[in-house]
């Protein structure tokens, strides 16, 4: 017996061995794998003769919501030995299942489930995505690169710098263009750090005139080799309007520099309404309203989100006019509280740095306190609205309707999923929420995802459903599916709720 046939020991022993290579026609590429090998993908594989989807099907089993002990009922590869575990809600993914490709046959489990009274259905189909993408949200002040900047991998361009967000930089990476629009290598760089990044391992940015990033999904962002620990608390003059009390008789002036909104305590709204005095303070930049600055730097990789490293000089001439005085006091720090200094006037109104006060230590604490970790969040956006949709209906406009009416409910291996109002079925994820190693792609090149939709088995077969295609949780536990895989249950990730019982509820609400 081949190795991979020791692996799935589901498939029939006696079956015959097959010297001759067999085509798997499971995505365009077609290939032809020999006995014992597996195809460009990695995900199938020739197994004495017969195609076989080389991953388990994951079961996801929500025992943990209905109070039972989650028990993985295959562990370590052995084969299903058709006893039920437990009791617990189970949900079959399409993590495993196999595709749907040339696209007219029926989605590889269509699967009936009883709830609460009411049948429901869900149609479950890994989708090969061409068109696809990730946007990545970076929390942090630093300036990764300008805005459009152009994002690589391997030194191929997979994307862009997008708009800025409160506190986050943000990619958007992949989309159809990187995938097939470009050289065969810049397919294939997009291709890989999209599926890296969609199954949550660390994949390394360089950004045209900008910094080198290291994203990984749920873990702090690696900025030019320095790990990005807090993400700001607010804009400068947020920060301002934040803590203006806790500065009040502590010290006569606070600047709070920030590359976007840098923010001076004495002129701020917050510091007039407290009574704070003028100080004749200046700074460099380009006032926007009282005690808030644009401009006040370039951005960069220092404070705030600024080039600057001296905070000193985003300051002019003080002004003894305005209330500059000698001994005046002044604290300057960041929006993540991570620098500050202090400094006093001399006798010629030049700010000279004092060592740190005691007294202000904890106002500089409290803004790092009030600091959220800093995380790489990932979501993966796919297009479901193409010739997926005729593995679930012979007649697909009707089920872009039905999940637009929110009749069907969308979900990425058990993942709820934020539907994009408008036309198609244009879905985002949260990677983080989907069972690890769940994407997995195809040479063309193209991602392939997880992808389920639950219904009311009414409602299926109303838009035209495959109903002799439907069958039990139960019977595809113990038999499979076309593709000879065993299955493997797993313990469904906190807080993602059981998707049919979320479709009932919708389902009767828009009743
Ligand atoms: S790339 Fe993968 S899915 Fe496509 S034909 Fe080859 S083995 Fe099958």
């Amino acid at each position: 017996m081949s190795e991979l046939a020791e692996r799935f020991e589901t498939h029939d022993p006696g079956e015959k061995q097959v010297a001759e290579k067999i085509r798997c026609d499971a995505c365009p590429v077609m290939c032809y794998i020999a006995d014992g090998r597996t195809g460009a993908c990695d995900r199938y594989g020739n197994v004495g003769g017969r195609i076989v989807r080389m991953d388990p099907l994951t079961i996801l089993d929500h025992a943990a919501e209905t109070g039972l002990a989650m028990v993985p009922f295959v562990a370590g590869g052995e084969a299903w030995d058709g006893e039920l575990v437990n009791t617990g809600r189970r949900f079959v993914t399409a993590i495993g299942a196999g595709t749907t490709y040339p696209d007219y046959k029926p989605a590889p489990f269509i699967v009936s489930q009883e709830v609460e009274g009411v049948d429901l259905v869900t149609v479950v189909t890994e989708g090969i995505f061409s068109y696809c993408g990730v946007k990545v949200k970076i929390d942090t002040d630093r300036h990764i690169g300008p805005e459009t900047a152009v994002v690589r991998s391997q030194g191929e361009a997979i994307g862009h710098v997008t708009t800025g967000e409160y506190g986050s930089q943000m990619l958007s990476l992949g989309g159809v263009h990187h995938l097939t629009g470009g050289s065969k290598s810049e397919g294939r760089a997009t291709c890989d750090a999209l599926l890296n990044l969609c199954n949550r391992k660390p994949v390394e940015l360089s950004i045209d005139g900008g910094a080198t990033v290291i994203v990984e999904a749920g873990k702090p962002p690696v900025i030019d080799g320095k790990i990005e620990h807090r993400m700001r608390v607010g804009c400068g003059s947020a920060t301002i309007g934040m803590f203006a009390t806790q500065w009040r008789g502590l010290v006569d002036e606070v600047v709070v520099v920030d590359d976007h909104i840098t923010g001076v305590v004495s002129e701020h709204q917050a510091g007039k309404v407290l009574g704070w005095q003028d100080t004749g303070i200046k700074i460099i930049g380009r006032r926007s309203t009282p005690g808030r600055y644009f401009k006040v730097s370039e951005p960069g990789l220092g404070w705030g989100g600024t080039s600057i490293s001296d905070p000193l000089s985003i300051l002019g001439e003080w002004n003894a006019k305005k209330g500059a005085r000698p001994g005046l006091s002044l604290l300057m720090v960041s929006t993540t509280g991570e620098q500050f200094a202090y400094y006093e006037l001399d006798d010629e109104l030049r700010p000279v740095q004092k060592p740190f006060p005691e007294r202000l230590q904890k106002s500089v604490g409290l803004i790092e306190d009030n600091c959220e970790p800093a995380l790489c969040t990932v979501l993966f956006i796919g297009g479901a609205g193409g010739s997926l949709r005729a593995g679930v209906t012979e007649n697909p406009v009707n089920l872009t309707r039905s999940v637009q009416g929110l009749t069907t409910y969308v979900t990425v291996g058990g993942a709820p999923v934020y539907v994009w109002p408008g036309g198609g079925i244009t879905l985002m994820v949260d990677v983080t929420r989907v069972p690890e190693g769940a994407f997995g792609y195809v040479p063309t090149p193209a991602l392939v995802a997880p992808i389920e939709f639950t219904l009311r088995r009414d409602d299926y077969i109303r838009l035209g459903g495959y109903e002799a295609e439907i069958r039990s949780v139960e019977d595809i536990v113990a038999k499979g599916g076309e593709y000879l895989n065993p299955r493997r249950g797993t313990g469904a990730a906190a807080g993602n709720p059981w998707p049919p019982l979320a479709q009932l509820h919708r389902a009767n609400g828009a009743r």
